[in-house]
C-alpha cells in the first residue's frame, strides 16, 4: 500500500480506501471478511456515508479494537427516513443520525463530512442555518477531527472551499465526469448513459477546482471513480473503448490534491483485485490513449498522464506541470508550499535539456519545453 497526505488535515491515508456502501444489507460474515481483508491490505481510510444502523454496527463490530487504526469518513446530514437514503438539514434529524454514528464508532469520527452539497440551495441550507453551527460545535468539542464535505458539483465545491472552513473534500472524479461541461448534472447521466457529443475536453471548472484544492491544501478523497461501472462497459463508455479499473484509479490519483480513491468493494476477492493496481507498471495504468479517442479540446492542456516519460533529465514532467498550473492560478500569490514542493523535486524545469523527446510522445501536444522554462521562471 502507498500512502499520501490528505491536505492540511495532515492525516496519512492509503491511496486506495474502502467505500463501504456495497456492504449495506450484506450478512455480517461478509462485512467482517471484507473489512479484515481491507486492513490486511493496508487500507486505513473508510467511507461510511450509509445512515442505516445495522451496517454501521456491522462495520464497527468488524473493526473491533482496530477502530483507531482506521480513518473514518462519517457524513453529517445523511439519513434514511422511510428506509430511503436521504439528505437531511432538519437539525433534530441531523443530530439523531450523527450522534448515532458517534455512539457506534467510539465517540469520534475522524472526518466529519457535510453531506452532499451540490446546489446553491444545499449551500444555503448548510451555511446559512444552524447546520454549520452544529458542525463547528462537533469540531470544537472534539467529536470530529476535521471538517470535510462531499459534492459532485465543481462550482458549488469551489464556493464551499472559499468559506475557509473545510480541510478536505469527497468529490466524484473520473475521466467522463471531468469532461462533462460543469453545467451538466452528473446524476442525469447515470441512467441515460453518457452522450459522447457533450464532451469537449476537461471542463475548466473542474480543473479550477483541483488546482484550488492544491493551492489551499484541501485534500481530496474520490468517489465514483468507475462512473458506477459505466466506464468499464463497452456499451456505456463515452470513449472508443472501455477503461480498466487500474486506469480509472490511476486517472483519479493523478489529479492534483487527490489523496485517496474510495473503491466500493464488497468481498475480499474484489479488494484483492483492486490491490493489483500497485503491482502494475505504468504502461498498464496509462489512460492517455483512451482519452485521446474523444473529440476534445485537450490540445495544449496537460492531463497529467505521464505518457511523455521517460525524460533523459529524469524530470517528473506531469508533476512539474501540475505545480506550474497551480502557480498560474494567481502568479502574484503563489503558495509557498507549491514553491517548496517544486524545489524539493530531484529534477525540475531547470534540468530540461530541450531534447524534445517528451513532446513527440505527448498525445495532447503540450508545449512541454516551454512549460519547463515557465515553471522554472515562476517557481525556481
Ligand atoms: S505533457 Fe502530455 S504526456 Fe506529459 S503528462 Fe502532460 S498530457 Fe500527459
Ligand atoms: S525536452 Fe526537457 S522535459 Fe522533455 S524529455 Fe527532454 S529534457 Fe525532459
Amino acid at each position: 500500500m502507498k500512502f499520501r497526505e490528505l491536505g492540511k488535515t495532515g492525516l496519512r491515508v492509503s491511496e486506495i480506501g474502502l467505500g463501504c456502501e456495497h456492504l449495506d444489507g450484506k450478512p455480517y460474515a461478509q462485512v467482517e471478511a471484507t473489512i479484515n481483508a481491507a486492513l490486511e491490505h493496508g487500507v486505513n481510510i473508510m467511507d461510511v456515508f450509509m445512515p442505516g444502523r445495522e451496517i454501521r454496527e456491522n462495520i464497527a463490530r468488524a473493526l473491533g479494537n482496530r477502530r483507531k487504526e482506521v480513518i473514518l469518513q462519517g457524513h453529517i446530514g445523511s439519513s434514511d427516513i422511510r428506509q430511503q437514503y436521504d439528505i437531511s438539514r432538519d437539525m433534530p434529524t441531523v443530530k439523531q443520525y450523527f450522534e448515532d454514528a458517534l455512539r457506534i464508532f467510539g465517540g469520534y469520527i475522524d472526518l466529519g463530512m457535510m453531506f452532499f452539497i451540490d446546489s446553491d440551495e444545499d449551500y444555503k441550507n448548510v451555511f446559512e442555518t444552524d447546520f454549520i453551527k452544529y458542525v463547528e460545535h462537533l469540531k470544537k468539542e472534539g467529536y470530529i477531527g476535521h471538517i470535510g464535505f462531499s459534492s459532485h458539483n465543481p462550482s458549488t465545491a469551489i464556493k464551499v472551499i472559499n468559506t475557509g472552513l473545510p480541510e478536505m473534500m469527497l468529490f466524484s472524479i473520473n475521466p467522463a465526469f471531468d469532461m462533462l461541461p460543469s453545467e451538466e448534472y452528473i446524476f442525469d447521466h447515470f441512467d441515460s448513459g453518457f452522450a459522447p457529443d457533450l464532451f469537449r475536453g476537461i471542463d475548466p471548472k473542474r480543473a479550477e477546482l483541483y488546482k484550488l484544492c492544491s493551492q489551499k491544501g484541501i485534500g481530496i478523497t474520490v468517489m465514483k471513480t468507475l462512473g458506477a461501472g459505466k466506464l468499464l462497459s463497452p456499451e456505456h463508455s463515452p470513449f472508443a473503448k472501455p477503461l480498466t479499473v487500474p486506469q480509472c484509479v490511476h486517472y483519479a490519483l493523478s489529479r492534483p490534491a487527490v489523496a485517496s480513491v474510495m473503491l466500493g468493494c464488497q468481498t475480499p476477492e474484489e479488494l484483492a483485485a483492486a490491490m493489483q493496481y500497485f503491482d502494475l507498471d505504468d504502461s498498464q495504468k496509462d489512460y492517455s490513449d483512451i482519452l485521446g479517442t474523444m473529440r476534445n479540446d485537450f490540445k495544449g492542456n496537460c492531463v497529467y498522464c505521464s505518457h511523455c516519460q521517460p525524460c533523459p533529465a529524469e524530470i517528473d514532467i506531469a508533476t512539474v506541470i501540475k505545480y506550474l498550473d497551480i502557480a498560474q492560478l494567481d502568479t502574484a500569490n503563489i503558495p509557498p508550499s507549491i514553491r517548496s514542493h517544486y524545489k524539493s523535486l530531484a529534477h525540475n524545469g531547470a534540468d530540461c535539456i530541450e531534447c524534445g523527446n517528451c513532446e513527440s510522445r505527448c498525445p495532447f501536444s503540450v508545449p512541454i519545453i516551454e512549460k519547463m522554462a515557465e515553471a522554472e521562471r515562476l517557481l525556481g
